[in-house]
């Protein structure tokens, strides 16, 4: 049915927007691991946070489980992008696994500073979310005391043994935002804490909350494509709304209600990095039905990042940021 519209509904869509550098990578690894060995491929947790992408690899023959001890003695297994403890390593090396890890070389390189400041004798405070997948992995990583905090009260509530030796890493998909005014409190509180600044938090969320916040500006409501559970996507609403502008998140164009639109004469649509362009395509076409729509995409920033795969996949060198 379509809606009567005065004159026609701007659909503005956010560049860069969708798969980052770090999903593509994972899924390819998958289907890599999935052709050299055959279904099926055990991936430890969702590849990535989009179901999605897992109903695909899981049609291809991926079968996705929560532990590796749910993964047969000796099978192919995958960790996902967002990393994993160096207890599941050590499960997975006493079932005679043979593991792929897919984690996010950005996330890998937040694991290792938190371990290079734990070598120096740091404490090191994690600024993140508790229970995500990440945050779970990079706790599991660093060794000695870590601080896990995630917003500026916590700060206040911390008790290092020594606050001359304390050091911080983040999250890869905070909030920029967040992010600086709990180091801002952080600094405040202990002036000889050390840290990346906000540089932990990867290429791929800083340039897709920039493309948000501009998509805000020129919008009446934004609509964000990604899962509840993916941390990226859920700060590009939160973006959205921070700069006052009415903001969903919806898991595909089923999702949509078209009640939020009354009224609206533009709106944004953008995807987190690990929803893929095709949901973004089904929205479009869902809002054509309902609406009489003129589509335009905001100028931002052309991504070129690519990450090498690991052994055995492994193909030329590492691109861009
Ligand atoms: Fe890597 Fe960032 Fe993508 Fe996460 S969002 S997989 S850290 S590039």
């Amino acid at each position: 049915i379509t809606t009567p519209h005065r004159p026609p509904l701007r659909v503005v869509l956010a560049k860069p927007r969708g798969f980052c550098a770090g999903v593509e990578r994972a899924i390819e690894i998958v289907e890599m691991a999935l052709a050299q060995y055959g279904p099926p491929v055990y991936v430890r947790h969702q590849i990535v946070h989009n179901q999605r992408v897992v109903s695909r690899l899981e049609a291809e023959g991926a079968v996705f489980v929560g532990e590796v001890d749910d993964i047969p003695v000796g099978a192919v297994a995958v960790f996902s992008a967002h990393g994993v403890a160096r207890v599941v390593e050590r499960n997975a090396a006493a079932r005679s696994l043979r593991t792929i890890d897919a984690t996010c070389p950005l996330v890998a390189k937040t694991h290792q500073e938190g371990q290079r400041y734990a070598r120096q004798g740091f404490e090191v405070v994690l600024i993140g979310h508790r229970g995500h997948p990440e945050v779970v992995g990079t706790l599991g990583r660093i060794p000695g005391v870590v601080h896990l905090i995630t917003s500026v009260a916590d700060v206040a509530a911390m008790h290092p043994s020594d606050p001359s030796r304390l050091a911080y890493v983040t999250q890869t998909t905070l909030s920029v935002d967040d992010t600086r005014d709990i180091i801002l409190a952080l600094k405040a509180r202990f002036p000889a804490i050390v840290g990346p600044d906000t540089r932990d938090i990867c290429y791929a969320t800083q340039n897709r909350q920039n493309a948000v916040r501009a998509l805000a500006e020129v919008t009446d409501v934004v609509l964000v494509l990604g899962a509840a559970n993916s941390s990226n996507s859920n700060r590009l609403r939160e973006v959205a709304d921070g700069a006052g502008v009415p903001a969903y998140l919806i898991e595909d164009a089923t999702a949509l209600d078209p009640a939020w639109l009354a009224g609206a004469s533009r709106i944004g649509v953008t995807a987190g990095a690990s929803a893929p362009e095709e949901l973004v395509d089904e929205l479009l076409d869902r809002l054509r039905l309902l609406f009489d729509t003129e589509i335009e995409t905001l100028p931002g920033i052309e991504e070129s990042v690519r990450f090498r795969l690991p052994e055995p996949f492994a193909r030329g060198p590492e691109r861009g940021r």
